[in-house]
């Protein structure tokens, strides 16, 4: 979640992907009060459509703005498109392409509070690219809720390959294109053939993979099954094997018995998880996971501490592998990027935000390449 906004205006953005993320929001609101006791304060997001009720009913509250509305000016009457900040203050842009979700995995209180899946056209898209690459930006990463099903509902429902396409054929200065979290059940042949050979594509996947046993992916009411990921990242690897992986997880889901969790974890080596977002389970009110057979608080924590260390263990042994090579690094501070396949690598002192340098790293040092 975000807290911004000027003296006499507060917005804060909420989340509500986990309980603890409602909690932070409730946090940064108390906070952002306490700091600017006369401002105007207002909350939009998920966490301010899901726990309507909570937030509005907070005394540090003035108001509530609907997540749809969010980014219309009129909805909040003193914003203008002029005050947003400059892009050029950022590295990379994000460019979001969807919003909404129309599955219903049974953890996931996002389709109650983002509604159905909406996509935007592929020219209205191209000119916010355009918009991105004239203030001297030289990555975009495609962002959705569910990145992959974009699409869906516009005329003729295009797959998600065909905007990825039209993004890398109409903007050739364009260097990186990367995208944030897939749905690897709705990789299309265009986005596949892309992600394998195109090199402004960056070698980079990071999947919705949620768990790596089967029993807990139908519970869960996923659409791919321990199998389908594995055959999908060995068929991507064989052709890019350079591709870092990256993908969430959820620990400790209902149900999940310590033979299940084993399958969770093997899941990591099998893959070679290297950007790992492990959440320990949180149920989240109105989603069917709920009424599910809860696993004990301290084994869900202890078995999220398990996959976070087997991912750190994975990226470690992958960033040795990645000393002494010529990665392309994108400066996002003075002295630090991320390479292509996400590593973070430092870049030397002074380098300008923004640009792309080539490093050769020599060693680790707080799980970065220096
Ligand atoms: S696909 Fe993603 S956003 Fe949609 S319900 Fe499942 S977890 Fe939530």
């Amino acid at each position: 979640m975000l807290a911004g906004g000027s003296d006499d205006l507060i917005v804060v953005n909420s989340c509500a992907v986990t309980s603890e993320a409602v909690r932070q929001t409730r946090q940064t609101i108390r906070r952002a009060r306490k700091a600017n006791p006369s401002a105007r304060l207002l909350v939009t997001g998920c966490a301010s459509e899901v726990e309507r009720g909570m937030i509005s009913g907070m005394p540090e509250v003035d108001g509530l703005i609907a997540n749809d509305a969010k980014l219309d000016p009129r909805a909040w009457n003193v914003i203008a498109p002029a005050q947003r900040l400059p892009q050029t203050r950022y590295s990379r842009a994000f460019v979001q392409v969807q919003n909404g979700c129309d599955h219903t995995c049974t953890f996931c209180v996002i389709p109650q509070g983002r509604g159905p899946s909406r996509s935007r056209a592929i020219g209205d898209v191209l000119e916010d690219v355009a918009r991105h690459i004239d203030a001297g930006l030289h990555e975009v990463v495609l962002t959705g809720v569910d990145l992959t099903s974009w699409g869906n509902d516009l005329p003729g429902a295009p797959q998600f390959g065909r905007l990825v396409a039209a993004i890398l054929a109409g903007f050739p200065q364009l260097a990186r294109l990367r995208l944030s979290s897939i749905d690897g059940a709705e990789v299309d042949a265009q986005l596949f053939e892309l992600t394998t050979v195109e090199p402004r594509m960056m070698p980079h996947v990071h999947l919705s993979l949620q768990s790596g046993d089967d029993m807990v992916l139908k519970r869960m009411k996923r659409r791919h099954s321990r199998q389908d990921a594995i055959t999908l990242v060995q068929s991507l690897r064989e052709r890019r094997p350079e591709i870092g992986l990256g993908a969430d997880m959820i620990a400790g889901f209902p149900t999940e018995s310590e033979a299940m969790h084993r399958n969770n974890l093997s899941i990591i080596a099998e893959l070679g998880i290297v950007h790992g977002h492990v959440f320990p389970f949180s149920p989240r009110p109105g989603t069917p996971a709920v009424r599910m057979p809860a696993v004990d608080p301290t084994r869900v924590k202890s078995r999220a501490a398990e996959l976070r260390k087997a991912v750190a263990e994975q990226r470690e042994a992958w960033l040795q592998t990645l000393i002494g090579e010529r990665l392309s690094v994108l400066a996002e501070t003075d002295d630090s990027g991320h390479a292509e396949n996400f590593a973070p690598v430092k870049v030397p002192k002074g380098t300008r935000r923004g640009t792309i340098v080539t490093v050769t790293p020599s060693r680790i040092e707080q799980g970065t390449l220096v």
